[in-house]
């Protein structure tokens, strides 16, 4: 009958994911008047911050084979938690680690899963949510019966919910089963210093209209002023300019951060396919016509070579004097 919520960690940290993941639990479990347990696997002892944002008890796993992810391990150690609190539903932040395990404890345990979760439960008999589909370009409500569930929220939609609870926290004693074993991760290359594309609550982003990949200077400046990460678009990887990693859309990330600025991008329907969730889209774009103005909360039609650069230097006079 309890709600578990699996409270992913990186590096031994919690991100604002992980809370709002906890959050969305917590409120769920008052609704149906039943406990929320959360759980943390290789976490650094921050576990109690975990109350709050709801949660009275923390269960953490700190064996040495899951300090590393492995998608396989850490879904047999969440079930391994959901048989022992008896919870039927369990809650999980639709990162890629969770959309990597999420699937395989559903699958496992024969549960309903709904992904991409946007809201609480219009109605929970039978339970009835908001989910992103079409590539973000569709909203859809999702219904089961099933007492077993795996619900992944979309991480920036739903936001964390602070209270005054506090939560104890109890170490979860959990046996590595053989097929925790058949996947190691060998090495780990990490991006230092960066904010991270998925959690960042502003991004900006460049297409092939900024010409070159000499011409990144610009938006990384204006990213380091605003606090945010830096995206681009499928071509600018392709050919090189900008990390694969940054690409954004169809076949690149899906994003919903709070600020979208789109600078130079013309708004093909593959690229609006990863940002179009986005809270407030910006478009900087010489071309009047470019499809992405459909989609934009505020436009400017101008030369990213000059409106870029009187933002930075508007910004940095903003923060002089604020
Ligand atoms: C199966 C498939 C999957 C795809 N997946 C993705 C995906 O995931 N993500 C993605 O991004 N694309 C994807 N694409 C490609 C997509 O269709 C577009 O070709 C691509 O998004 C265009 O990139 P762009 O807007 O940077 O370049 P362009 O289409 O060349 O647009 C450049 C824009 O910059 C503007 N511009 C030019 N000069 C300036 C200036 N000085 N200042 C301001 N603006 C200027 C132009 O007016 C133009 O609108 C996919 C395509 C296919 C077929």
């Amino acid at each position: 009958m309890a709600v578990l919520v699996y409270a992913e960690s990186w590096s031994g940290s919690f991100k604002k994911a992980t809370f709002e993941a906890v959050s969305y639990a917590a409120q769920l479990a008052d609704k149906i008047g039943t406990e929320v347990i959360a759980l943390t696997i290789a976490n650094n002892n921050n576990s109690t911050q975990l109350g709050k944002y709801g949660v009275s008890k923390v269960f953490t796993i700190a064996n040495d084979s899951l300090t590393t992810f492995n998608n396989q391990a850490y879904a047999n150690a969440i079930i391994a938690a959901a048989e022992s609190t008896g919870a039927d539903t369990i809650v999980i932040s639709n990162t890629n680690n969770g959309k990597a395990v999420a699937p395989i404890i559903a699958a496992k345990r024969g549960a309903a899963l709904i992904t991409n979760v946007l809201d609480l439960p219009s109605s929970h008999s039978p339970f009835t949510v908001k989910r992103k589909t079409f590539s973000s370009k569709a909203f859809a409500q999702y219904s089961t019966e099933a007492t077993q569930k795996v619900i992944s929220i979309t991480p920036n939609a739903i936001g964390a919910i602070e209270t005054n609870k506090s939560a104890a926290t109890e170490s979860f004693d959990y046996t590595a089963t053989e097929s925790d074993n058949r996947l190691s991760s060998v090495s780990v290359d990490k991006a230092k210093g960066k904010i991270t594309l998925t959690e960042a609550e502003i991004v900006v982003s460049g297409g092939r209209g900024l010409k070159g990949a000499e011409n990144w200077n610009m938006i990384e400046e204006l990213a380091e002023l605003l606090g945010a990460a830096t995206a681009c678009s499928k071509p600018v990887a392709d050919i090189g300019w900008r990390p694969h990693g940054e690409h954004v859309g169809q076949t690149g990330i899906a994003i919903n951060p709070e600020l979208y600025i789109a600078i130079g991008i013309s708004g093909a329907i593959q690229h609006l396919a990863g940002v179009n969730a986005s809270k407030n889209i910006v478009v900087i774009n010489t071309d009047a016509e470019a499809p992405f103005f459909k989609a934009a909360d505020y436009g400017i039609i101008g030369d990213a070579f000059e409106v870029v650069p009187k933002l930075i230097e508007a910004l940095k006079t903003y923060k002089m004097n604020n």
